[in-house]
């Protein structure tokens, strides 16, 4: 089997194609980087070839490296990723240079990339290295170096070039944030020469009238000045300052591949071309064979798509939704109506009122305008979108559903009431879900006919945006149901997690402890300024104070009352409802009453830290150190995790990390909460359990698990890898 292959012409045009078996997208392994070297050293050496173009044989050019072949490389140790960057960089680095005589710079042959569609990672630094990229004019096409979202850094040369070619302040969105560009946007950037019709054709053309001065990239010729300034020219010193600076405001200092990434620039800009190279190798080294990098790889790349892919779907025929119904049109009804609609899937809105059901399909309406004004959508899309929604009162519209999804009143006898009416519609073959993000799905299944075929598909706000549905089975849930779920947020692109029915499901149950430790602290005397920076320090994107503030602090203290009452006398967050419950006395509800834990300005901007809670929980002198601080909020989460493992909510402990970070944004360095603790070991984790517990009360003590762990010397990964259950 062959990734690249080639063809000459009569012309003298040798084409390369790419074209990854079996794969509907290309991405590159060492052994297809090998095969490229192959083809290059034998169009160099052919006299009859003139000129060389590099495209695909499918519809995109690339979607970058393997990342399953990423996290192998590590396997072989530091020397051996070196290794295999540095063959990377020599294929490039050939294809760069071309043959031509190093002195005279004359004599190479042209070589010129062409990009049918979508160009990403190595798809972006392999055509770097050519002498020029033309690109389809696709405007779903996507160019950029994403690397950084999945804890690496371009190490394709990718860096180099770039940095090289715009100067490092140009360069930073596309390498520090993973911008991504449609073709247009990407030349107008710099990233790409051309944007054409037929990019094979204008690229065949290029190369067969290319001169010699058309192959010497910028950084090859004498006197070559870094655009933007070098590190030691006055501009250079500004930017890279200033992006340091930048870096570590954004990422905390916690994510090590954008340190090591703006290190390469900034040290790759001091010496040859060719010694850069060997530095962004050195970094990229560095970061591969740091804990983090594998652990965000594995859990947002590889168990992502694992689980998006149907990990844990039960044996089943093809469940995909042609009809959805949703009952109640409020904030998540419209917002599941949206992503279902936009998913090409037909839906019936349900309100109890009209005005209600129009208002929830006109959040669809919104949106798409939006879509409009950012040219992400067109006015055709827009029509055909909203004609597949059915806004309504009348039941008798939910006929031919395949599915329902209700997100009614937070109330059990309203869900109760609509459960049944739905179901006397609906045929038999239909699957209930309920979107409840707090009563239990076995107990909401009492007022179904048909409790196998009922589930709860729970998404978070708001829903076009947040990516994680948390699928829940009630007691008596059966396969089709979970296979009916999965089938749908595959649908809708989003990823989901299976879990078992328990108070708050998994995401909420650990979010909770989260929001209750900060508030707690504040009650003991804890500056909040600490509180917050301290969450924020571990890679946490919101402090739990201003995470209560945007959830809003009714929502909390509904739940603390809930929760209070059905626990009865073993509830333990008294000190926490203390604060909790006289901060909504005092109208600060959060940010939609622009006043809560923070102080918001009139136009509802976020400001400081409210001066008014100083007064009535005086912070006490002898203040806890940072990590103290730090270790409260990240166990109160992580421990909860491991209890839902323990207790068989979670079943698989990649869904419990996949599920932490797209659910509520737990560090995502870290790869979620199991992959913390085995960064951590389990012996040291419970080391600072046995400290916290001692400290500040039971709710970190140990779970079973963790000391079994630490007795064993195991990690998670080891013991339950590959969605082994607990025993
Ligand atoms: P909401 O109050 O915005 O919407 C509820 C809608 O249901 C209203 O439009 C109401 O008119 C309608 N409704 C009430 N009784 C009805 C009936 N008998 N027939 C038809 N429609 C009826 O509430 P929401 O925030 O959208 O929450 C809905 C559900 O989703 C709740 O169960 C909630 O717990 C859950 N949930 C909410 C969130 C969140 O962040 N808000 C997140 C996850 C899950």
């Amino acid at each position: 089997m062959t990734d690249f292959t080639m063809q000459k012409d009569a012309d003298g045009v040798a084409v390369i194609i790419w074209d990854v078996p079996g794969k509907s997208m290309n991405v590159l392994s060492l052994e297809g980087a090998g095969e490229l070297d192959t083809l290059i050293d034998d169009a160099l050496a052919d006299e009859a070839v003139k000129g060389i173009v590099i495209t695909s044989g499918k519809k995109d050019f690339a979607a970058g490296m393997d990342l399953n072949v990423i996290a192998g490389m590590k396997q072989g140790g530091a020397q051996a990723v070196f290794d295999g960057i540095m063959s990377l960089h020599h294929v490039l680095r050939k294809i760069e240079r071309a043959g031509m005589d190093p002195k005279t710079q004359k004599g190479g042959k042209p070589i010129a990339a062409a990009l049918p569609g979508t160009a990403l990672g190595i798809g972006l630094e392999l055509p770097l290295a050519t002498h020029r990229i033309f690109a389809a004019d696709n405007p779903k096409a996507k160019i950029g170096l994403p690397e950084i979202m999945v804890g690496i850094f371009p190490g394709g040369g990718g860096t180099i070039r770039l940095s090289r070619k715009l100067g490092a302040m140009a360069a930073a969105p596309f390498l520090l944030e993973g911008k991504l560009s449609d073709p247009k946007k990407a030349k107008a950037a710099g990233l790409i020469d051309e944007v054409v019709a037929d990019p094979v054709s204008a690229a065949r053309e290029w190369v067969l009238n290319a001169t010699d001065a058309d192959l010497i990239k910028p950084w090859d010729q004498k006197g070559y000045k870094m655009p933007g300034g070098e590190p030691y020219h006055p501009h250079g010193f500004i930017t890279f300052v200033g992006a340091s600076a930048m870096v570590n405001g954004k990422t905390m200092g916690v994510y090590p591949a954008a340190k090591a990434l703006l290190s390469a620039v900034y040290e790759g800009a001091q010496v040859s071309f060719d010694t850069a190279l060997k530095i962004e190798a050195r970094w990229f080294t560095n970061v591969l064979m740091n804990p983090s990098s594998s652990a965000m790889i594995r859990s947002l790349f590889i168990n992502k798509e694992a689980l998006e892919k149907g990990a844990n779907r039960p044996e089943a025929p093809d469940q995909s939704v042609r009809k959805v119904g949703i009952l109640g049109a409020g904030m998540m009804g419209a917002g599941i109506a949206y992503v279902s609609a936009m998913a090409g899937i037909e839906v019936v809105l349900i309100d109890a009122r009209q005005e209600a059901a129009d208002k929830g399909k006109s959040h669809s309406e919104g949106l798409l305008d939006k879509a409009i004004s950012r040219k992400k959508a067109t006015e055709d899309k827009k029509a055909e979108v909203l004609g597949r929604i059915n806004a309504t009162t009348d039941y008798a519209a939910l006929e031919g559903c395949d599915l329902i999804v209700e997100a009614v009143f937070e109330d059990p006898q309203v869900k109760a009431e609509v459960t049944k009416k739905a179901e006397a519609v609906i045929g038999q073959d239909a699957i209930f879900a309920t979107n409840t993000s707090t009563l239990p799905i076995s107990d909401l299944a009492r007022a179904s006919a048909r409790p196998d075929r009922f589930i709860g598909i729970h998404f978070f706000s708001p829903v076009d945006k947040m990516n994680l549905v948390e699928i829940i089975k009630g007691r008596e849930t059966g396969p089709r149901a979970v296979a009916k779920a999965l089938d749908f947020v595959r649908q809708i692109r989003k990823t989901p997690i299976v879990v078992n029915d328990a108070r708050f499901f998994y995401a909420n149950r650990c979010i909770i402890p989260y929001i209750n430790e900060g508030i707690r602290m504040v009650a003991e005397g804890v500056n909040p300024v600490l509180v917050e920076n301290a969450a924020k320090l571990m890679g946490m994107p919101l402090g739990p104070l201003q995470l209560v503030d945007e959830t809003s602090i009714d929502l909390g203290v509904k739940i603390a009352k809930a929760t209070r009452a059905a626990m009865g006398d073993a509830y333990p967050d008294g000190a926490v409802d203390e604060v909790l419950f006289w901060m909504a006395d005092q109208g600060r509800l959060g940010r939609k009453a622009n006043a809560g834990f923070y102080a918001y300005g009139d136009d509802g901007k976020r400001q400081g830290l409210w001066e008014g809670l100083a007064a009535r929980y005086p912070q006490v002198d002898d203040q806890p150190d940072l990590t103290t601080v730090q270790h409260r909020l990240m166990f109160a989460q992580t421990l909860e995790a491991v209890r839902a493992f323990e207790d068989g909510v979670l079943e698989d402990i990649r869904e419990g990390d996949v599920g932490a970070i797209l659910g509520w944004g737990f560090a995502p360095w870290t790869g979620g909460p199991f992959g913390w603790l085995d960064m951590l070991g389990a012996a040291r984790a419970v080391e600072i359990c046995d400290r916290l517990s001692a400290e500040h009360g039971d709710r970190f003590v140990a779970p079973q698990m963790l000391r079994d762990m630490a007795d064993s010397g195991q990690g998670f990964y080891a013991r339950y890898g590959a969605g082994k259950k607990a025993a």
